[in-house]
C-alpha cells in the first residue's frame, strides 16, 4: 500500500437503493457524500419507480450532481400470482426488484473502471448478495433504518419456528431475538402473522443472508445508539454478523425539489408543529378528521401534510373536502394545511418549526435530530415503533404508546391528540434535549467524530480492494 493517500486511485462503488423516498433519501445523501471524499459513484436506478417522489427527485439528483453516474434497471414485469392485492404497494416493489436481481450481473460487470463494491439496500440483500458472490465482488448493505431495528432485522429469522416465550412477570408479551427481549406490541404486526406476507418473507430471508455480507453500514450514530451497536458488533444478537458500523446522520441534501412554504416565515421563532406521517403512509379519512380537531383544539400554529393514499400518484382527493367543511377556514390564522409533497428538509431547519408530529420514519427522526425538532411519536406501521423507542430513550421526544399502530386499529380522538400537542410543545425539558442531539448529530458527522471515522475506514477497505 502507498503511504500517501493522494497517491491511491479513487474507488469506484456503485449503490443500489430500494423503493420509496425513505429508501432512496438516504441514498443519495450517502452517494454525496462518499462523492466528497472522492469516490467515484454510480447509482443504479431501478425503473419504473412507484412514486412521482421518487421520479422527481431523481432528475434533480442527478442535473445538481453531474459527476454521480446514473445506471438504469429495467424491472421485469411482476406475474400477479407473487403478491395479493392487499399488499402494500412499496413492498410489491421490493419484491419487483429482487425478482429482477439477476439482471445485475451483466450491468455490474460492464461498469468501467472495475467496482470496489457494491452497496445494496438491506431490502434487497438476500438476491443480490448472490450476484455480487458470482463476481467475487464485496457487498455492503446500507441499512436505512435504526440500529434497533437492525438488531430485529437480522434475528427474526432466527425464531421462526421457535416459540416465543411468554413472560408471566409481566402484562405484556415479549418477543425474545437474540439477547433481547421486545414487547411484542413494538413488532410490525406482519412479522407476527400467521398468514404469509412479504414484510415477514423478505425480513427473514434478507435478515439471514446479511451475515454473508462484507460489512453493514447505518444512518445512525454512537451517541445515540451506542447499546444497540455495541450488542450488534459483540455478537449479542446474532453470531457471525460482519461489522456494522454507524456513519450517519447523513447531512441533508439541501436540492431544491419544491418551492419553500412562505407562511413559515411569517410565524413566531418555535411556535409551529410540523404534521407528518411520511412518504407512504395513508390515513383514514375518519383518523384525519380527529386529527384535525386535535390540532384546532390545541390552540397551536401547525403546518400539516395530509395523506390519504400511499401512493402520492393516486392521492387525487380534495383537500378541503378531507379535512371536513370549514377546517381550514376556522384555523386559517394558525394553520396551514397542504395535500403536496413539501420540502422537509427546509421545513424542518425553519426557526419558526419547534415541534414535529411524526410516524417516525427513519430520515424523518434524523431529520429532525440534524436540527434539533422535538417529536411526538405516532408510529403507524413497519419499524417505525422501533425507531420510537429511540427517540423516547434519548429524550428528544414523547411517544403516546397507547395510540397504538395506524391504520384503523383505534381512532385517537381530538382530546388526546390536542393534550400531547401542547405537552410537547411546551415542554422545556425534550426542548433543552433536542439540541443536544442536534450538537452531537453535527459533531457526529464532522471531522474527528465517530461516524466520520467509520465513513473513512470503510473507504480506506475499499481503496485496498481496488
Ligand atoms: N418527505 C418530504 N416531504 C414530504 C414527505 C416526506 O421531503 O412531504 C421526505 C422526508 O423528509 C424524508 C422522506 O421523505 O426524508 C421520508 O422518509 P421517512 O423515513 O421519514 O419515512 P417513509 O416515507 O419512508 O415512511
Ligand atoms: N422491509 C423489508 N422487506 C419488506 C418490507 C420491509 O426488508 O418487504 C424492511 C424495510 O426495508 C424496513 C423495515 O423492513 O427496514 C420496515 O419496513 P418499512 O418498509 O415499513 O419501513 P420504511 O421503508 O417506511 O422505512
Amino acid at each position: 500500500m502507498s503511504n500517501s493517500q493522494n497517491q491511491e486511485p479513487a474507488p469506484h462503488v456503485a449503490l443500489l437503493p430500494s423503493s420509496g423516498m425513505g429508501h432512496l433519501t438516504p441514498f443519495l445523501r450517502f452517494a454525496v457524500s462518499l462523492a466528497q471524499q472522492g469516490v467515484q459513484i454510480t447509482l443504479i436506478t431501478t425503473h419504473p419507480t412507484i412514486s412521482l417522489a421518487e421520479s422527481q427527485t431523481l432528475s434533480h439528483f442527478f442535473s445538481t450532481f453531474p459527476h454521480i453516474t446514473p445506471k438504469q434497471l429495467n424491472l421485469l414485469p411482476l406475474n400477479n400470482a407473487t403478491c395479493d392485492n392487499s399488499e402494500d404497494p412499496f413492498y410489491v416493489k421490493y419484491e419487483a426488484i429482487r425478482l429482477s436481481s439477476h439482471l445485475l450481473k451483466p450491468l455490474l460487470s460492464s461498469l468501467s473502471p472495475p467496482l470496489s463494491a457494491l452497496v445494496t439496500d438491506m431490502s434487497l440483500a438476500s438476491t443480490v448478495i448472490p450476484v455480487t458472490q458470482s463476481l467475487n465482488l464485496p457487498n455492503y448493505i446500507l441499512f436505512t433504518s435504526s440500529a434497533q431495528m437492525l438488531t430485529l432485522f437480522v434475528s427474526f429469522h432466527a425464531t421462526v419456528g421457535s416459540k416465543a416465550p411468554n413472560n408471566s412477570d409481566k402484562t405484556e408479551d415479549y418477543f425474545q431475538t437474540g439477547l433481547q427481549s421486545i414487547p411484542k406490541s413494538r413488532i410490525p404486526p406482519p412479522l407476527l402473522s400467521d398468514t404469509p406476507n412479504l414484510l415477514r418473507t423478505q425480513i427473514i430471508e434478507n435478515g439471514k443472508k446479511m451475515i454473508q455480507s462484507d460489512g453493514i453500514l447505518v444512518n445512525t450514530f454512537q451517541t445515540i445508539e451506542q447499546d444497540s451497536l455495541g450488542a450488534l458488533n459483540d455478537g449479542k444478537v446474532v453470531n457471525g454478523l460482519p461489522r456494522v458500523t454507524a456513519i450517519g446522520p447523513f447531512p441533508p441534501l439541501g436540492i431544491e425539489r419544491t418551492q419553500s412554504v412562505p407562511w413559515l416565515d411569517d410565524q413566531p421563532d418555535g411556535s409551529v408543529l410540523y404534521v407528518s406521517f411520511g412518504s407512504r403512509t395513508a390515513m383514514s379519512r375518519e383518523q384525519i378528521r380527529e386529527l384535525g380537531d386535535g390540532l384546532e383544539r390545541s390552540g397551536c400554529r401547525f403546518l400539516w401534510v395530509v395523506k390519504e393514499k400511499k401512493v402520492d400518484r393516486e392521492d387525487g382527493g380534495e383537500l378541503g373536502e378531507v379535512v371536513g367543511d370549514g377546517f381550514m377556514e376556522r384555523v386559517k390564522e394558525r394553520g396551514l394545511v397542504v395535500k403536496n409533497w413539501v420540502n422537509q428538509e427546509e421545513v424542518m431547519s425553519h426557526k419558526a418549526v419547534g415541534g414535529f408530529l411524526s410516524h417516525c420514519g427513519w430520515n424523518s427522526v434524523s431529520e429532525a435530530m440534524w436540527n434539533g425538532v422535538p417529536i411526538l411519536a405516532w408510529p403507524q406501521h413497519g419499524d417505525q415503533k422501533m425507531n420510537a423507542v429511540v427517540v423516547e430513550r434519548i429524550g428528544m421526544g414523547l411517544w403516546a404508546e397507547a395510540w397504538g399502530w395506524g391504520g384503523g386499529e383505534v381512532v385517537v380522538k381530538g382530546e388526546e391528540i390536542a393534550e400531547k400537542v401542547r405537552d410537547v410543545m411546551g415542554n422545556e425539558l425534550v426542548k433543552a434535549k433536542a439540541k443536544c442531539v442536534r450538537e452531537e448529530a453535527r459533531r457526529a458527522v464532522g471531522d474527528g467524530g465517530g461516524s466520520k471515522k467509520g465513513l473513512m475506514e470503510v473507504i480506506e477497505i475499499w481503496k485496498k480492494s481496488f
